[in-house]
């Protein structure tokens, strides 16, 4: 693209970029630099090539040029004005409530968005990402960002917000965070070994890095399909996959072989990227549903086994705890304040609407309802059938479907917070008002009750 600009330079012919060219100016975060690149080549009426290297001077668009050779953090992207308004909406990345949603409509850009959340958490917050190393993992980052679909729920946001959810369990949960980041003391007395070590910082475990980075991938390339309808319509992931988790093995293949070509695994030693892996593998198989049930089992496991004295801190649970918070993170809308619930809700209900109207006439089940111990609500949903339908848009039936999901995803909640060292008090508060507002939702209005006689 340098090469194209400078030939411009050159002979002074008007520059035509491309499809694939505008695509890849507009991919690197993308749209602020995509609607400003398009302002500056519009105005310009084929001549501003210069305005456009004026850019890549600025440093704003040089990364969509494939032109960097360090990676600048999202804010020096950001206007002096979203940063003052971004700045103070980021003090509450630590908690559980933290409203995403403000960040997101300040900043004005979903993928910028996802990368601004993503460094809070992983370089401001937490220096997960020291020195040289920090250029890597921001690189991971962009690029795990850009491989998300711009479908409605199962984009970029929701990885961050998953990232972002499981931050905020490990921050209120010190005892297990810091199981998760041993210091080289502890690692040396430490029965989990071998831990996730890097070169360039070998006296700190990474597994909060690794996790924390597969959560932001958790659902990367998604298509805005469920599993049961890419095995129904023997779409590519279902036959790549053998119809085992479709999606999830694409996520987290996708993400892996993303970061592999990024050098993130580059500065591990072997057994740090064989344990690195592994937890990042674990972490994403088990977002698929269908292990909810599971799931939910070896938890009852771990509880019985470690009792009330035990511990998520212990060696043998780190991986199982990990896991079950990182699927409970990715279901956890039901479980945020009500304002930012009904914000994903719309969302993915877009998602299963628009999957039920493009199936042609295929049958389309409700996503992430299957199991065996299905609660009242559901079965009221499913009103005797024993596969329930997606309710029509506009359909009143919208409140008994969350509250029946509701009923699914809240003994998870429970189980995770009666995990010794692990507090998870906040979905559950969350949940309960959330569930008492669709049950208010779903009561007959004064209206529509019969007249008294
Ligand atoms: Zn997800």
């Amino acid at each position: 693209m340098l090469g194209k600009l400078d030939a411009y330079e050159k002979s002074k012919t008007p520059l035509e970029f491309d499809g694939e060219e505008l695509v890849m100016i507009s991919a690197y975060g993308a749209t602020p630099h995509k609607a400003e690149v398009s302002r500056v080549l519009g105005e310009s009426k084929g001549a501003g090539v210069r305005a456009v290297k004026n850019l890549i001077a600025k440093n704003r668009a040089v990364e969509a040029f494939g032109a960097s050779s360090s990676f600048k953090a999202p804010a020096a992207y950001l206007a002096d004005a979203v940063v003052a308004r971004v700045g103070p909406l980021l003090a509450n990345i630590h908690s559980w409530d933290f409203d995403m949603w403000a960040v997101v409509d300040a900043v004005g850009d979903q993928r910028l968005a996802a990368k601004v959340l993503a460094d809070e958490v992983l370089v401001k917050a937490r220096d997960l990402a020291p020195g040289p190393y920090g250029a890597v993992v921001r690189t991971c980052v962009d690029a795990i960002v850009a491989g998300y679909e711009d479908v409605a729920y199962h984009n970029c946001l929701h990885g961050a917000d998953c990232m972002q959810s499981l931050h905020a369990t490990l921050a209120k949960s010190p005892k297990y965070e810091a199981a998760l980041a041993l210091d080289r003391a502890d690692l040396e007395s430490s029965t989990r070994l071998p831990c996730i070590r890097t070169a360039v910082d070998d006296d700190n475990d990474h597994t909060l890095l690794v996790v924390l980075l597969a959560a932001l991938a958790h659902d990367v390339g998604h298509v805005g399909l469920t599993n049961a309808y890419l095995v129904e319509t023997g779409h590519d992931f279902a036959v790549r996959y053998n119809d085992q988790s479709p999606l999830e093995n694409y996520h987290v293949a996708t993400a892996l072989s993303i970061v592999e070509a990024k050098g993130f695994w580059d500065s591990f030693d072997a057994p740090g990227k064989r344990m690195g892996r592994l937890y990042w593998i674990e972490c994403v198989l088990a977002t698929d549903m269908a292990h909810h049930m599971a799931a939910m089992a070896q938890l009852d496991g771990l509880l019985r086994k470690e009792g009330a004295a035990g511990d998520a801190a212990t060696p043998a649970n780190h991986l199982a705890v990990v896991k079950a918070i990182v699927h409970a993170c990715d279901i956890s809308a039901p479980t945020k304040p009500v304002k930012t619930h009904l914000r994903w809700t719309d969302l993915v209900m877009e998602e299963f609407y628009a999957q039920a109207e493009n199936g042609a006439g295929k049958e389309c089940e409700i996503p992430n309802f299957k199991g065996s111990d299905l609660g009242h609500a559901e079965k009221e949903l499913a009103n005797g059938k024993a596969k329930p339908s997606v309710p029509p848009r506009g359909s009143v039936v919208l409140g008994k479907f969350q509250l029946g999901f509701i009923g699914f995803i809240r003994p998870l909640f429970a189980k995770i917070a009666a995990i010794p060292s692990v507090d998870f008090d906040a979905p559950l508060k969350n949940i309960d008002v959330v569930k008492n507002h669709w049950i208010a939702e779903t009561e007959p209005k004064p209206a529509d009750k019969l007249p008294a006689l």
